[in-house]
């Protein structure tokens, strides 16, 4: 989609500051992290809202969560633990609509969120 930020990053326009990368999954550095490591990791392929999951796309979640388990490891915090979100809509706290996978680690997490 021409006018998504986050497809942008994908078709390389935009330069993200990667942190992994496969056929069908990008992830990359929040630009405004709110853990010592806050990382988006997003299906190359535009889907809008967690609501546009359908029979033909649901694979791809597995996959985002596949490179979860990869950066986790690589970034040394498998062990200690993390935290992944994804927001949906208003009430979701939803700002960019591709979806994305928070992944927050590197500091105790409060629960429940606000
Ligand atoms: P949402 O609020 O949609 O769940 O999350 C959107 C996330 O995208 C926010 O955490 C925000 O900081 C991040 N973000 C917005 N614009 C950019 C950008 O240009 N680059 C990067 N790396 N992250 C961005
Ligand atoms: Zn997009």
């Amino acid at each position: 989609m021409s006018d998504c930020l986050f497809c942008k990053m994908v078709s390389g326009e935009i330069a993200p500051d990667k942190v992994y990368e496969d056929k069908d999954v990008l992830a990359f550095r929040d630009v405004n992290p709110q853990a010592p490591l806050h990382v988006l990791v997003i299906p190359k392929a535009h889907i809008t809202t967690l609501n546009d999951v359908d029979e033909a796309n649901a694979a791809l979640l597995g996959k985002m969560y596949h490179a979860v388990k990869k950066i986790t490891q690589q970034e040394g915090v498998a062990e200690d633990g993390f935290r992944t979100v994804m927001n949906c809509n208003q009430d979701g706290g939803q700002t960019v609509f591709h979806i994305h996978l928070h992944l927050l680690a590197g500091r105790a997490l409060q629960w429940p969120p606000g």
